[in-house]
């Protein structure tokens, strides 16, 4: 069994996470997982005879990228200079009155594919779940009309919830 441990701290979702309650990275396969209940769980699957193809870390857009009005030049491209008296262009949007902001992503643990066809998205209940995981539970929902699957490990079953 080819298992190597090293510690996490670089993927996004656990950027605010304390280290202490920070899970261990997991290698498995050539294929690397948040934890080890994450790898448990993808061992799980494995062995269901009705999976039939498993996606590890499958990104979803929840939100999109969206332009507000400039807030210093309040969408007028350009600023008074209160010395020379003169209109300049606004520095913060560079002369376009428009700002853009970044969207946002959700990575889920798995994307299950079962031999009938149907599609699941599952995340696997962990330390490492980020404190807005709640917010990009609904926006996912919302975006993609499916419900998200948690799993949880409860001694040696999965509960599904
Ligand atoms: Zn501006």
């Amino acid at each position: 069994m080819n298992l190597q441990k090293r510690r996490t701290g670089t993927r996004a979702r656990t950027k605010r996470v304390p280290r202490k309650f920070q899970a261990t990275k997991v290698t498995f396969d050539g294929r690397e997982f948040d934890s080890k209940t994450e790898l448990a769980y993808y061992l799980h699957l494995r062995l269901l005879p009705e999976v039939e193809q498993i996606e590890l870390q499958p990104q979803f857009q929840i939100l999109s990228p969206y332009e507000v009005e400039c807030k210093r030049c309040r969408g007028n491209r350009q600023v008074l200079n209160r010395k020379t008296g003169n209109l300049n262009q606004c520095s913060l949007c560079k002369g376009k009155g428009k700002r853009e902001k970044a969207g946002m992503t959700y990575t889920a643990d798995f994307r299950v594919t079962y031999t009938d066809g149907y599609t699941e998205v599952i995340d696997v209940k962990g330390f490492s779940s980020s404190r807005d995981f709640p917010v990009r539970r609904r926006l996912f929902e919302k975006m993609t009309g499916m419900e998200l699957i948690i799993v949880e490990r409860k001694g040696k079953e999965w509960l599904r919830k």
